[in-house]
């Protein structure tokens, strides 16, 4: 246990067959997230995911509060959009409205494989442990983010619309969630 004082890490190391899905962080909106909290744990890059984190699904827009914490973090950390996007021209897109850098793939080439997470960390030019991943995937974001070795922050879905699988998964999500929930295992969110 650590941190139960501040309310929002109830267990940044859980145990048992399911510690891998156990984001360290929740929030509900990436803006809500303290970026001068992340600098204080060591956390000097941000791999960020695209639909239903940043955007909509497929979507491009981004709303005034988060356009202002995407130019904070920008100037206090190294950032780079992950991303399953197989074609990845709105990635790049919106990557390069950002000017920060991009990867993107699917399959062995996506979430929730090490290989992306691999890459984007290259790209920073920074450790693992110095890296956060926010997203809002249980199984693509944070699974693969921990088992890369970085810190994770799983955020609410920005919309409804997702793809038939997602939608699926995120069911699953919802009772993994509960069964950590139950084990006290599952962080509080601080909003
Ligand atoms: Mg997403």
């Amino acid at each position: 246990m650590e941190n139960r004082d501040a309310g929002w890490e109830v267990c940044a190391t859980p145990r048992g067959p399911l510690r891998h899905f156990c984001p360290h962080l929740c929030a509900r909106r990436v803006e809500d997230i303290d970026l001068a909290d992340l600098r204080a744990r060591g956390l000097r890059a941000i791999l960020l995911d695209l639909d239903n984190t940043l955007t909509t699904w497929r979507g491009y827009e981004m709303t005034p509060a988060l356009e202002a914490w995407l130019e904070q973090a920008r100037r206090d950390f190294r950032l780079c959009l992950v991303s399953n996007q197989i074609k990845g021209r709105r990635v790049h897109e919106i990557a390069d409205r950002l000017g920060i850098p991009c990867v993107h793939g699917l399959g062995p080439w996506g979430k929730p494989g090490r290989l992306i997470f691999r890459r984007a960390v290259a790209l920073t030019g920074l450790p693992p442990e110095q890296t956060a991943m926010i997203g809002d995937q249980m199984f693509a974001d944070i699974c693969g983010a921990r088992r890369a070795g970085l810190y994770t922050i799983l955020v609410e879905p920005v919309g409804k619309r997702e793809l038939f699988i997602t939608a699926g998964m995120r069911k699953l999500a919802g009772w993994v969630e509960r069964a950590l929930r139950k084990r006290e295992q599952w962080p509080e969110d601080k909003q």
